[in-house]
């Protein structure tokens, strides 16, 4: 247990830090640090800012006596890591977080006219990348900063991590490759905006994530002869097969199962029907066609589905499989021309054992909160959506999610940050580390 009086020595450093800690988290913000892979871009006009803003990270690490390393695997998209050796008899701990941001095309939907203005206005930080998610990583060192200034020394080593790469799930050049390069710890809190039905809940598990498409093929002819394929005299052939026809029966019985998983899919710490399969983009005619001219002959239908963190991704796409399987059965032409279903991405659940970093990060939360509008004990929910945690703890790190800001305003525009969640965290991460890593007497 650590004693009150350097409790509210360290709480009370945060405080003094605050406008060091804006100003930080403004800066990173006006970096745009745009991940190159993200869709719809020019890789070669892009890559690069996330290496500033890993840069900008290393030299605040720097300044905190870290050992700092700064890695690429991929030529402008380097890692930060800083570490903060201990004193030696205490349990390790990395605090982590991503650099890279996705893209913010239209300024104009921006309230200050520039999406990376890292306006501090109206008690929040403005700009892409506040809230998803420079506002954690700053709150992560900054609470190490608080516990240098407070002559605080830890037993176990704390490891700050800036990474690329995770809004494309390049982690194999971001989070995997810290781990790939020896950074290992007891626990990690990866410091994504984590609100529950309030800011700031403890998130120790995150839904799977995959990525779909079912095509469906048609047998294409001129489009006079739509009534002919709809209703063919008895003794004929059909002239043509709509494939959106065809398609939208698949899309229709997999709707069915996205509303039975609303109770069939369920996990005590999401509300019911979070575990979805989204269509996400749908098309389909004759392909080089834009004309409506043919019977068309095919549909794709790309989806996202969501699966709960203590199901089995194999399970999940045999079931899906079995169903899209089970419809085709009973079309006559679909049982001739079944569905094709190729699988595109999959993002591991995270799920960790990890009871002893929720706790104690709960606890932290609850001390620090003492006093401001968060007060009262943490709320522990699921992250709703992915993020890094899932490959630290993949490679045998326990990883959970804890930090600053909203995800219903990431990736959005006029993307914010509120300053006092973020001055909470930052509590929260101090008090966590000299709790998780022991404090040299
Ligand atoms: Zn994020």
């Amino acid at each position: 247990m650590i004693d009150a009086p350097l409790t509210e020595r360290v709480l009370a450093a945060v405080d003094e830090d605050r406008d060091a800690l804006l100003q930080a988290i403004s800066q990173a913000v006006q970096i745009a640090s745009v991940n190159p892979r993200y869709p719809g871009q020019s890789y070669d006009d892009v890559v690069g800012g996330e290496g500033q803003a890993s840069r900008f990270m290393a030299d605040v690490y720097r300044e905190l006596g870290a050992e700092v390393d700064l890695f690429a695997l991929e030529p402008g998209r380097e890692n930060a890591v800083g570490v903060l050796r201990g004193s030696g008899g205490g349990r390790s701990l990395i605090y982590n977080g991503h650099v890279d941001v996705v893209p913010a095309e239209k300024r104009e939907n921006w309230r200050h006219g520039d999406p990376f203005s890292g306006r501090i206005e109206a008690g929040c930080i403005w700009g892409r990348g506040a809230t998803d998610m420079k506002a954690g990583l700053l709150a992560q060192a900054f609470a190490a900063r608080a516990l240098q200034r407070s002559g605080v020394q830890l037993g176990g080593d704390l490891i700050l991590e800036a990474v690329v790469g995770e809004e494309c799930m390049n982690n194999d050049i971001g989070v995997s490759a810290t781990v790939g390069r020896g950074y290992r710890a007891d626990a990690a809190v990866v410091s994504e905006p984590s609100t529950g039905s309030a800011p700031l809940a403890v998130m120790p598990a995150s839904p799977g994530q995959l990525w779909f498409s079912v095509k469906v093929t048609g047998k294409p002819t001129h489009a006079a002869n739509r009534g002919r394929t709809l209703h063919p005299a008895a003794e004929d052939e059909p002239p043509g097969v709509s494939a959106i026809d065809k398609g939208f029966i698949v899309y229709e019985a997999l709707r069915r199962l996205e509303q039975e998983w609303a109770f069939a899919k369920r996990h005590p710490l999401y509300r019911r029907g979070q575990f979805t399969i989204m269509p996400g983009i749908v098309a389909g005619g004759t392909a080089g066609v834009e004309f409506p001219l043919f019977v068309p002959e095919f549909m794709q239908t790309e989806y996202l589905l969501w699966y709960p963190p203590d199901a089995d991704a194999a399970a999940v796409t045999r079931e899906i499989e079995a169903h899209i399987g089970h419809v085709a059965a009973s079309d006559p032409w679909l049982r001739e021309h079944p569905p094709e279903v190729r699988w595109r991405l999959h993002w591991p659940a995270n799920a960790p054992a990890a009871d002893a970093i929720s706790a104690a990060t709960c606890a932290a939360h609850e001390r620090a909160a003492e006093g401001t509008q968060f007060a009262g004990a943490a709320e522990v929910a699921g992250f709703p959506a992915v993020d890094d945690a899932s490959w630290l703890t993949e490679a045998g790190i326990p990883a959970i999610s804890y930090g600053p800001g909203d995800l219903a305003v990431a990736h959005a525009d006029d993307e914010f940050v509120r300053i006092d969640e973020v001055l909470c965290a930052t509590r929260a991460f101090a008090l966590l580390a000299m709790q998780w890593c022991g404090v040299r007497a």
